[in-house]
């Protein structure tokens, strides 16, 4: 299989940080997955005298989706390479010069975390190559049934996790209060699967994290905030923590709610997403769509609309942008397939980062 497996993608990220120790970083995360497996993640960035800001991209959270994990990893190393090379980075018709490259990683630090679920990419690659959520027992109340294991993690964050009190009777959340749904079950509560709590804390350990980038598929769309309903920036008081609201939320083309963005951050938004979508397009032609959350489905519990939650929950915390990438148009495309879809998106990423200054 050409797809990495669990114990490629974790040595793929051990040794970058052997071969490049003056530029990169090991890091463990804190908890071991629900069968005992310790996750890692890099940060890269050229040594500066000063914190800077960081871009925080993760991957592997839905086991089914195997290339994210082949996209990061490829980030990183070409990323690597190019600075100590001090060369640019060419993928397909989308081109970076030295000079972007290593102004890029002199700004930024970047921090890569590209399997967070490998219980349930090892069950996906081995067992059941649909499998979606994490393998965690805990809530299958001893049913034999099968799709009653695992949480589906990227409904595990903390926002608007009581869906069923947040949105609108009739709206429809993709999202499952069911131990035995076999596709979005939120989990018993937010944050009570290990994955998750590993994302949570690469937050905590970088306060100066100013985008995040969770990177799935399928659908061929960059997602920006918010997914729980449409944008608006007129009526801060009509937001996700207002009670008023509850029982309103999640239903298109209504004047009942939608969610509070600054007009700022919804304009840097759709520029950052729009900036991914042109270094794709550059590649070989594909042309990704912008989207707000929402307008793929309404959810909750996702990591995007949580890192971007933060900041209004907490004003201590930093404000972090928050992104969806959803490459390609099947789960597991040939693997000369998805090695093109790596280049459209890691051209996408680097763009991406550069439009953050
Ligand atoms: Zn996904």
């Amino acid at each position: 299989m050409p797809y990495l497996n669990i114990t490629e993608v974790e040595s793929a990220v051990a040794s970058l940080a052997t071969a490049y120790p003056g530029t990169s970083e090991l890091l463990t995360l804190p908890e071991p997955s629900i069968e005992g497996r310790t996750a890692h993640a890099l940060k890269i960035g050229a040594p500066a005298p000063v914190p800077k800001s960081c871009v925080m991209m993760i991957g592997g959270v839905h086991a089914r989706e195997w290339g994210s994990c082949e996209i990061l990893v490829h980030l990183a190393a070409d990323l690597l390479e190019a600075q100590r090379d001090g060369t640019g980075l060419g993928y397909g018709g989308t081109v970076f010069t030295a000079d972007q490259v290593r102004n890029l990683l002199q700004r930024l630090d970047l921090v890569f975390f590209p399997l967070v679920n490998p219980d349930g990419r090892l069950f996906s690659q081995t067992a059941d190559p649909m499998w979606r959520k994490n393998r965690d027992p805990a809530n299958a109340g001893g049913s034999t049934n099968p799709d009653c294991v695992g949480v589906d993690l990227n409904r595990n964050y903390d926002f608007l996790f009581d869906f069923a009190t947040a949105f609108a009777p009739t709206a429809t959340p993709q999202v499952s209060a069911d131990p035995c749904d076999q596709q979005v079950y939120e989990g018993p509560s937010a944050f009570s699967e290990p994955e998750t709590r590993n994302v949570r804390w690469l937050l905590d350990q970088f306060p100066r994290t100013g985008w995040f980038v969770d990177v799935h598929s399928y659908s061929q769309d960059m997602l920006y905030n918010w997914g729980d309903d449409e944008n608006q920036s007129v009526t801060p008081a009509m937001n996700f923590r207002n009670s008023q609201y509850d029982g309103k939320r999640g239903l298109p083309g209504d004047v009942a709610y939608a969610e509070y963005i600054p007009k700022t951050d919804a304009d840097t938004a759709v520029l950052l997403a729009e900036a991914f979508c042109q270094g794709l397009h550059g590649v070989r032609g594909l042309a990704y769509k912008p989207l707000s959350g929402f307008h793929l489905y309404p959810t909750s519990g996702t990591s995007d609309d949580y890192v971007f939650a933060r900041h209004f929950v907490d004003p201590e915390q930093g404000k972090v942008l928050g992104f969806t990438v959803e490459w390609g148009t099947q789960f597991h495309p040939p693997w000369a397939e998805m090695q093109r879809i790596v280049l459209d998106v890691d051209a996408g990423l680097v763009r991406f980062c550069l439009a953050t200054a």
